[in-house]
Order: structure tokens, then C-alpha cells, then sequence
């Protein structure tokens, strides 16, 4: 019998991360341009990130060394555990051996802090002082406004006005580390205003708050713009989930046959899934499972083409699994992974077989974060359950198929935020929504016609 936390130290800490573009077997579709349908090059969006990150965007090394400062500053609360869920393999009687990676131990409470620390620390080194991003339920802009805090900058955090009223204390948390918080749609801004103009009452979306910080960012040369998920190097600094997790599977002398994540943008999925589809690509036999609510099934029913990353189509076109930028998916607890898109490399992955996709009703993942917390303790994120959901599925095969399977998934946070959505399951409040069928054949037809 191993270990049932798989610790490493401080000096085990990956020092540098991975990146997948150099090992895909068919490189990424270009990022093109809104206007001019070109391949966007560094300079178009030079005036929304710092250089250092956009080379790490386009970047085709396997592996981009990771900065003493961002390291020690990643000290705080990693490397994190890999944990063995004995209590929930005996809760379900099943052969496999489940395991997850936890990184509800970051301050925020999420794996977000991994990216937003690396992004901090870029801008800083290139003489920013001033970072503006936008947040729904908060995770993304608490991240944000802690790694803005180590480095001593300042953060601006667009807030979706329904979420700054429904959510105090992932405001608080922002405000505590310093963040300036501003419900959005908000007066400050030329979109902001004409938003306003049109609908006084707005309960604000995440592409209103995007257009918003994106202009905020690019009106002020001291300042810059951050986004938490979707883009390749938010994926590659959430590597070194993975990273670490191989180093623990080495030490007790196991490895995945499965790994699972939930996904929004992707990259809590595509951080601990990364380093072993590189070893799947060499020819390990390993499965990659992305769990999706079947509210907003991105890889499971949307479409592989290009669009556009935020509503208001001021982005860049990615090709991306998307159900078109002006779907607005039902409103699920799971605020994190209500969004129309999926990082490009996740979705190329899905494309070359790579990743299978799966998908869940919001309450069959109640009930498993509740089971989850019934037998391992802490209380998952709406998100999280997500995965849980979908590890819980694969050790019942495992039990029917009499399988001694090992299955890793992603803890990617915890709940304490979003107690509000437990008292609603626990009340009996909480409905399945039904696919959105009809919306989501509409936004797909608004799609532009790139190909
Ligand atoms: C934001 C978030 C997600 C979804 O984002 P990804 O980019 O897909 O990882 C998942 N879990 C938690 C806890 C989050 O905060």
C-alpha cells in the first residue's frame, strides 16, 4: 500500500515548463488577425502583453526555462500534493487506484495563481506597472491581484456586475491583496459607457468585462492586459502541474493509464494532461479525459474553426472547438467553465485524437463533489466536481470490468467561495439544464466564414 500524499520538496520544484508545440505531430493553426484574416504577428499584440510572453505564445521549445523569481515566489504553496483517494476508492469499491493532484492549496485557492504569478513577474521585468483583466465569479481576479501584490503592481479587475453583487468575498479577497475591483459594465470606459447607454441595467457578461479591460489596457502605455485561461502560454505555465505530478508517480512507482480534467478555457486540464501526452505521443497507452458541463459542450458539440475569443469580436481569430463567441451558456455553478471556446492546443489535441471529450449534468456533479467531500474531505469547486465526476465514472468501469486501472485527475480548487451553490443543491433548488440546442445552432450560424 503507498503513501496517501505523495510530497515532494522545494528543491524538486520543475525549473523549467513544457510545451507541447514541440512535440504535436501536426504543428497549430496560425492565430489570425480580425481584420486583415493574416496570420497575427508579435507586433499586433505588442500593446496588449509584454514581448516575453508572446514569444512564449508562438514558441516552438520543448522546454522554456522557468525565472528564479517566479520560483521562489511559486514556493509559497508548491509543489503541491498528489494525493491518493483511498477513502473514495473504498467508498466505491472499485479495483483502480484514483489519485489527485491538488491545487486548492494556492492562496486563491485554484491552480489560476500558477499563470497569473508568471505573467506578474513578465510585465514587471519589462517595466509595467499596471495590469487590467476581467473576472466572472472571481477566481481568475483574485489570482490576479495576488501575483500583482508579490511583484508590487497594480491590478485592475473588471468584474461582471451580477457576479460584484452575488459574490462579496471573492471581492474581498481581491481588495485584501490589493486589487481594484470595478462592477462592470462600469462608466470608466468608452464600452463601458456606450454598454450603459444601451442597457442601464446590464447585469454584465465576461465579454463586456473583456472589452472593458482590453481598452483600459490599450489607452495607458504603463499598462497592460492578463488573461487566465485559453492562450498557449497560460497553458505551458500550468505545466508544471504535470511536471510535478510525473516526479510523484516516479516515486511510488506507478503511472497513469488515465487523466482527467474539467474544462473552461482548459488549462488546469491541459497543465496536468501536457507532460503525459508527450509521453502518449512517444507511445505510452494513456487516455485524456475532458469533462465539460452539458451546458456548454465546447469540445463534445461544438464546431473546430475559427472565431472569436471574447463576444464583442475584438480578439484575435483562433481555431479553436468553439459554439460561437455570442453563445451565452445557461447559468450553471460552475461560473469557470462558461465559456464559448477552448484553448487552441486543447482543441488540436481533441482534433488529432489525442483527448477524448466528456460531458456531465451539474446535478450528477453535486452528488459527486458531495461524496467527495464525504469521504476526502475538502469541499470542491462547482468546477472541480466536473472532474471528480468523470474519475468516479471511469472507477465504476473499472469495478464492472474487474480493472486495476491507475486514474489522476486535477483538484483544480476548492469550494469554500461557493458555498451559496451548495445550499442550493443541499435545498433541492438545483435543475439539469437541457443542451442548449437551438441557441448554440444559432451563434454557430454567426460564425465567420474564415475557411
Ligand atoms: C477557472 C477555473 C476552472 C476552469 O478554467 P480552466 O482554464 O479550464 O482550467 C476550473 N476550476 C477552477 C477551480 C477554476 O477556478
Amino acid at each position: 500500500m503507498s503513501e496517501k500524499r505523495v510530497l515532494l520538496s522545494e528543491k524538486d520544484l520543475p525549473t523549467s515548463w513544457y510545451n507541447l508545440q514541440a512535440d504535436l505531430p501536426k504543428p497549430l493553426p496560425p492565430v489570425l488577425h480580425p481584420g486583415t484574416r493574416q496570420p497575427v504577428g508579435p507586433d499586433d499584440l505588442a500593446p496588449l502583453f509584454p514581448m516575453a510572453l508572446i514569444m512564449q505564445e508562438v514558441s516552438q521549445e520543448r522546454w522554456i526555462e522557468i525565472p528564479q523569481e517566479v520560483r521562489d515566489a511559486l514556493t509559497i504553496w508548491r509543489p503541491t500534493p498528489l494525493v491518493r483517494a483511498t477513502n473514495l476508492e473504498r467508498a466505491l469499491k472499485t479495483p483502480a487506484r484514483i489519485y489527485f493532484k491538488d491545487e486548492s492549496h494556492s492562496p486563491a485557492g485554484s491552480h489560476k495563481p500558477n499563470t497569473a504569478i508568471a505573467q506578474a513577474f513578465y510585465n514587471k521585468q519589462e517595466g509595467i506597472n499596471r495590469l487590467t483583466t476581467e473576472t466572472g465569479a472571481g477566481q481568475w481576479g483574485s489570482a490576479l491581484s495576488f501575483a500583482s501584490k508579490i511583484f508590487d503592481i497594480q491590478c485592475k479587475v473588471y468584474m461582471v456586475k451580477v457576479s460584484y453583487h452575488q459574490k462579496p468575498y471573492r471581492r474581498s479577497m481581491m481588495q485584501l491583496w490589493g486589487g481594484q475591483v470595478t462592477p462592470s459594465p462600469s462608466e470608466e470606459t468608452e464600452a463601458g459607457r456606450q454598454l450603459l447607454a444601451a442597457d442601464p441595467d446590464t447585469p454584465g457578461s465576461l465579454g463586456m468585462a473583456i472589452s472593458e479591460a482590453v481598452e483600459a489596457a490599450v489607452t495607458r502605455d504603463d499598462t497592460k492586459y492578463s488573461l487566465g485561461s485559453v492562450l498557449n502560454h497560460v497553458l505551458l505555465h500550468q505545466t508544471i502541474i504535470g511536471l510535478e505530478a510525473e516526479k510523484q508517480f516516479e516515486m511510488i512507482g506507478d503511472s497513469p493509464d488515465v487523466v482527467i480534467g474539467c474544462c473552461g478555457g482548459g488549462s488546469n486540464f491541459a497543465g496536468l494532461a501536457f507532460p503525459f501526452v508527450a509521453q502518449k505521443i512517444k507511445g505510452k497507452d494513456i487516455r485524456f479525459v475532458g469533462a465539460e458541463p452539458c451546458s456548454c459542450p465546447t469540445m463534445n458539440h461544438g464546431e473546430y474553426r475559427y472565431d472569436f475569443g471574447d463576444t464583442t469580436m475584438l480578439t484575435p481569430l483562433i481555431k479553436m472547438h468553439t459554439l460561437g463567441h455570442s453563445f451565452v451558456p445557461p447559468g450553471i455553478h460552475a461560473g469557470g467553465l462558461r465559456y464559448h471556446g477552448m484553448a487552441a492546443m486543447v482543441s488540436h489535441a481533441v482534433d488529432l485524437g489525442l483527448i477524448e471529450p466528456a460531458e456531465f449534468h451539474q446535478l450528477e456533479c453535486f452528488e459527486a463533489a458531495q461524496l467527495f467531500a464525504a469521504t476526502e474531505g475538502t469541499i470542491p469547486a462547482p468546477e472541480t466536481s466536473h472532474a471528480i465526476r468523470a474519475a468516479i465514472n471511469e472507477a465504476i468501469r473499472c469495478r464492472e470490468e474487474g480493472k486495476e486501472e491507475c486514474i489522476v485527475f486535477n483538484f483544480s480548487g476548492h469550494g469554500i467561495c461557493d458555498l451559496g451553490a451548495y445550499d442550493k443543491y443541499l435545498g433541492g433548488e438545483l435543475e439539469d439544464y437541457a443542451y442548449p440546442k437551438e441557441k448554440i445552432a444559432a451563434a454557430l450560424a454567426e460564425l465567420p466564414q474564415v475557411e
